[in-house]
């Protein structure tokens, strides 16, 4: 599933190919991705509007619509956006085609449907938005901060880290190499973390997610940006998908184990 630097990584492009274009005609080929909404109010609701431009909050996209809407769409596991040349018809995974005014299609394709896309008149009307944490590249998320969150929960810090409610933005690949990076066990307690090793957690995660976006992200299976190219951030992993291969510090093999149905990869020596 794409996150965080995934997602920086498709807004970025989809500003540059798309904003300022307006929105001719709105195909829905399928309508999971719509929720309750029918194909047709949804299509009613962006006729005719102009992408001002394309933000992300956690692994969300916000396309900013004038006259003001707003269109957030979630990918989930293969949810992808292509922007291409007109196409003679839909390809089997084309889930619905928006026509720009210049001619070209932003397609959004989805292989499992599990991606979702909602149109609200205010930011604060979308119920996914607001349940999200803090936004781990602010400013308002330091040190200070993450201590304090950490010292109100006993999770295990993986999952906390993965917690949208409380960090939005980071799955599964990222919580694992902060983790490594910071030098701390995925199975701690968030509360047995004390603020030396907070800060240290802090430091890494912002570092780790910059140095991800600059390599426009992760591409292990279903990852794409815009138009199919794939991220670079897979040949910099450090733990994530090496069970077995030696640690890059300590060459003890690196274990996975399961934390709420999902793998977790990390060294036994350097984390603890
Ligand atoms: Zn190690």
């Amino acid at each position: 599933m794409p996150e965080l630097p995934e997602v920086e990584t498709i807004t970025r492009e989809l500003n540059r190919r798309i904003r300022g274009r307006r929105i001719e005609k709105v195909h829905v080929f399928r309508a999971d991705a719509l929720g309750n909404r029918s194909p047709e109010a949804f299509a009613d609701d962006l006729y005719r509007r102009e992408i001002h431009r394309v933000s992300r909050r956690g692994k969300f996209l916000i396309f900013h619509l004038r006259p003001r809407r707003y269109l957030v769409c979630h990918l989930r596991m293969t949810g992808k956006f292509i922007v291409t040349a007109p196409l003679r018809g839909p390809h089997p995974h084309h889930r619905l085609w928006f026509a720009l005014d210049d001619g070209s299609l932003l397609v959004f394709q989805d292989v499992r449907c599990l991606g979702t896309l909602e149109v609200v008149a205010r930011l604060s009307a979308s119920a996914s938005l607001e349940r999200l944490g803090i936004e781990p590249l602010s400013k308002d998320f330091c040190p200070e901060w993450l201590t304090e969150a950490l010292g109100r929960s006993r999770t295990p810090l993986k999952n906390w880290l993965m917690d949208q409610r409380r960090i939005a933005g980071l799955g599964n690949i990222y919580a694992s190499e902060i983790l490594f990076a910071a030098g701390i066990s995925p199975t701690r307690p968030a509360d047995s973390i004390d603020e030396e090793g907070a800060s240290r957690l802090h430091g890494m995660t912002k570092r780790i997610l910059r140095m991800a976006i600059r390599k426009n992200g992760t591409t292990i299976s279903d990852f794409r940006r815009v138009d199919e190219k794939t991220g670079e951030f897979q040949n910099f992993l450090q733990v994530y998908g090496k069970t077995g291969e030696p640690c890059p510090r300590c060459k003890t093999p690196i274990v996975r184990i399961r934390q709420q149905q999902r793998s977790t990869f990390y060294c036994p020596r350097c984390q603890l």
